[in-house]
């Protein structure tokens, strides 16, 4: 059975750095028949807010990437401190009192004589009266978990064969001194009492895959499979995170992306399958092969989003818009035909409005000095009453008979007189939903 988490801390939106991992391991759970979990790392409380937590919720289910149930790491705490209690039994478990600052200094001098700035363990060999000591003097100290200095390796999903000398690690921090704990440890118990199989995570993570391996395995639980995706960076190469601001999953839906657009590309981007236009969660997951994935960083260029989301869009058919159609006050009797002129020339759905305001309240005519008689002219002879499908063609050849004007220097002026644009929809089909032109004049 597979099971899959996706495990954001609630400190923030989701993005779309952490909008991979999400479709990663969901697709790999759904690939599967497995299960997906959304794990919500929430043992920061001061950090951590409700607010978000909501805004996870609403993100992912936008995209239609549903979870199987929800865990929260606030409400796993006992589970945690009981995986302390047996870690220190094991000796694999030591409390340390250096400040920031002392470790600070420390890595400093290590640097300094060409060395990698690892935790010396000094206080592995505290006596019992000093850590007494130092107790009273500081209060409870850190807990670190003792690595075991040999190699540590795994076979990777998308880097492969991984070896890392625990050596050159520092014994990572567990629980911090005022009782906090932190996710290394939530994290591994959370991926072993629940069964976790698979974990795609940024490769941002893989030292600490390292370690918490160690862990898992002191733990006596199962390692799960990892797979560690390139991070983004935009699209010259320049780290993402500058501009993560712009790039939260909610800006972009409030800038008219479509979900589809945004998973089309995410579930491909990085990997050595071609990025297409799919509607359907099924394509997208049956196509998935995380080993495809490169780990060379993933450019990605925001404003590939908007080509995409207009081809979506070009995929929908009256029903699918019909509400948005319908909230712009579009008649009900016109709606297939404003979907019909319309849906080619939109890059998000937000784009409709300006259509409709143009059709219904007219556009700002642009006419050329020189064809301002002509135009008049033509204004002149436009029939009476509601246009319909015939009333361009037969409006045009009248106005080319009287002014013997054709071809281009016919329609164009008369297209930028009706729309004020030199480009758009078919005005066979435009001039229908015009009425409103016509009565203004
Ligand atoms: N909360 C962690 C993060 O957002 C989860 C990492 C993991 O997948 O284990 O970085």
């Amino acid at each position: 059975m597979t099971i899959t988490r996706f495990a954001p801390s609630p400190t923030g939106y989701i993005h779309v750095g952490n909008l991979r991992t999400a479709l990663m391991n969901y697709m790999i759970a759904r690939k599967n028949g497995g299960t997906f979990i959304l794990r919500i790392d929430d043992t920061d409380p001061i950090r951590s807010k409700e607010e978000y937590v909501d805004g996870l919720k609403e993100d992912l289910t936008w995209l239609g990437l549903h979870w199987d149930r929800v865990e929260r790491q606030s409400e796993r705490l006992e589970k945690y401190r009981e995986a302390a209690e047996k870690l220190r039994e094991m000796g694999r478990f030591y409390e340390a009192w250096e400040t920031p600052t002392e470790l600070d200094l420390k890595r400093k001098k290590q640097l300094n004589m060409g060395k990698p700035p690892v935790y010396d363990r000094a206080a592995l060999n505290l006596t019992e009266a000093e850590k007494t000591k130092l107790r009273e003097e500081r209060g409870p100290g850190v807990w670190r978990f003792r690595l075991d200095q040999e190699r540590i390796e795994w076979k990777d999903g998308i880097l492969g064969d991984i070896s890392i000398d625990a050596a050159s690690v520092s014994d990572p921090v567990l629980i911090r001194a005022d009782g906090q704990i932190l996710y290394t440890l939530a994290s591994v118990v959370d991926d072993t009492e629940m069964g976790v199989t698979n974990v795609v995570r940024g490769s941002d993570h893989v030292t600490n895959t390292a370690t918490q391996i160690q862990i898992m395995q002191a733990l006596g639980g199962a390692v799960p499979t990892f797979a560690h995706h390139s991070l983004l960076t935009g699209p010259q190469g320049e780290a993402l995170s500058k501009r993560l601001g712009v790039l939260a999953l909610r800006d972009l839906r409030e800038r008219g992306v479509q979900p589809f657009a945004l998973l089309s590309i995410m579930a491909r981007l990085g990997s050595s399958d071609p990025i297409e236009l799919r509607t359907e969660m099924k394509q997208l997951i049956d196509g998935f092969e995380i080993n495809h994935f490169g780990s060379a960083p993933t450019k990605f260029d925001v404003e590939d989003l908007f080509p995409m989301t207009s081809r979506y869009l070009q995929t929908l058919s009256l029903p699918d818009v019909a509400g948005e159609i319908k909230a712009l006050g579009v008649p009900d009797d016109k709606a297939a035909l404003f979907w019909q002129v319309t849906r080619e020339n939109i890059t998000t759905l937000q784009d409709l409005r300006g259509w409709w305001d143009m059709f219904s309240k007219g556009a700002e005519p642009m006419i050329a000095d020189e064809d301002k008689e002509f135009i008049d002219e033509a204004m002149a002879m436009l029939p009476e009453g509601e246009f319909d499908e015939t009333t361009w063609s037969t409006w045009t050849t009248a106005v080319k008979e009287k002014t013997g004007r054709k071809g281009k220097t016919l329609f164009m002026p008369l297209r930028l007189a009706l729309t004020g644009q030199a480009q758009g929809p078919e005005m066979a089909a435009v001039m229908p939903l015009l009425k409103v032109v016509k009565a203004r004049r």
